[in-house]
């Protein structure tokens, strides 16, 4: 019998490491085809780490990343930005969602750059700037076209404007001029090159301002690997960064490991007969005598319910088809007429390996996509991190 945890998380840092550095290998290879910034130097790395690191772990993927040569890093709210000082992370940090009356001082104070989408945003800014007497970091974000968040194109002019005012009074450094991609999955659609276009025209327009930036970006994961054009100074790579596909079914094999793989223990085996009906709603009937084991997961950890009926897990070296509905707490999975003992270890998805099921066919099977398997996974899961390489953590 396998010893172990009920069910687990369980996190590779070696796989988040190799995943940066062959993400900074694949847009480090645009150099030679022309996309240097025109400044020659290479494009830096961003390893977006928002929701705790896509559900693996926001402290230690951090570290991890800065071991693989992650320039910045990336999260949503100054909340995540402050974890990640808190975790001892002294890089650059970027956040990039905020509302009225944000806790501005915590992030400048730890030198965290903030994003401002708007005049009211870069006053308060410069608002709490002045009274700490410092000189806060802001990005200010157009919206090229997905209509998200980010300054429309016609008050651009007038923000960039005012934020060079702002930084000839002293208490904001614009730092950096960005947006973000609504269709990077996508290579063909039309709306890469439009937004790509509408930003190439506010850099010139924040140029004319006399904005200087650090860094000029666009890219997410599918545009760093699929499009070089939208590489500028920086990309920004979340999910490629946890090994998982930004752009299934359009990439090429790009040598990425999923890092996360979710593990549990049988609870029990048991034979049911030909006839006998699995989980709640009679959703499956077994044809034969078959072996069942009962894996104590469900959708309180986050596993999808409609993937029900549609997915596999892993034992023995074989796929074993998930019967009937997905619980709160547990799930079937169908042994057919092998040996299994309670206690013996299961595997609902991981590295692929060997055709293992991934967060990508769970994905797949549940209608979505695979950012949303892994960041939604937590409820009574522990989580692990281990090293397969031995070293670092
Ligand atoms: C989440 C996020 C990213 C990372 O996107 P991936 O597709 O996971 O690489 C990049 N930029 C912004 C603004 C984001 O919100």
């Amino acid at each position: 019998m396998t010893s172990g945890a009920r069910a687990e998380i369980v996190v590779d840092l070696a796989a988040i490491r190799h995943n940066v550095r062959r993400l900074r290998e694949i847009v480090g290879s645009a150099v030679s085809t022309g996309s240097t910034t025109e400044d020659g130097s290479t494009t830096k790395m961003m390893t977006v780490v928002k929701a705790d690191g896509y559900g693996h772990g926001v402290h230690e993927v951090a570290r991890a990343a800065r071991e693989a040569g992650a320039d910045w890093l990336g999260v949503a709210t100054i909340d995540e930005a402050v974890a990640v000082r808190d975790g001892g992370d002294s890089g650059p940090v970027l956040c990039w969602l905020t509302v009225p009356g944000e806790d501005w001082d915590a992030a400048i104070t730890r030198g965290i750059d903030v994003s401002a989408y708007s005049l009211a945003e870069l006053a308060e800014i410069e608002t709490a700037a002045r009274h700490l007497a410092t000189t806060a970091r802001v990005q200010l974000k157009i919206d090229t076209g997905l209509s998200r968040g980010g300054c429309l194109p016609q008050d651009w002019p007038a923000l960039t404007a005012e934020a060079r005012a702002a930084e000839s009074r002293g208490h904001v450094r614009i730092t950096g001029l960005w947006s973000h991609l609504a269709c990077s999955d996508e290579p063909e659609h039309h709306a890469n090159d439009a937004q790509e276009r509408v930003f190439r025209e506010a850099l010139d327009v924040a140029e004319r301002a006399g904005l200087r930036p650090e860094v000029r970006h666009l890219a997410n994961s599918a545009a760093a690997v699929l499009r070089p054009s939208a590489h500028f100074d920086l990309v920004r790579c979340g999910i490629a960064s946890y090994g998982l596909d930004p752009a299934p079914g359009v990439t090429r094999d790009l040598g990425l490991v999923p890092a996360m793989t979710v593990r549990a223990r049988f609870s029990m085996v048991k034979r049911v007969t030909a006839g006998s009906s699995v989980s709640y709603g009679h959703t499956w009937t077994a044809s034969a005598d078959t072996t069942m084991g009962l894996v104590p997961i469900g959708y309180a950890e986050g596993l999808p319910r409609l993937a029900s009926n549609k997915i596999d897990a892993w034992y023995d070296d074989h796929r074993r088809p998930v019967r009937g509905i997905i619980c709160m707490d547990q799930f079937m999975v169908d042994l057919g007429d092998d040996h299994a003992e309670p206690g013996d270890r299961v595997e609902v998805f991981g590295t692929g390996h060997d055709g293992a099921p991934t967060a990508q066919d769970w994905a797949e099977a549940a209608g979505t996509i695979n950012y949303e398997i892994v960041t939604r996974l937590g409820g009574r899961l522990r989580r692990i991190h281990v090293d397969s390489e031995g070293s670092g953590a």
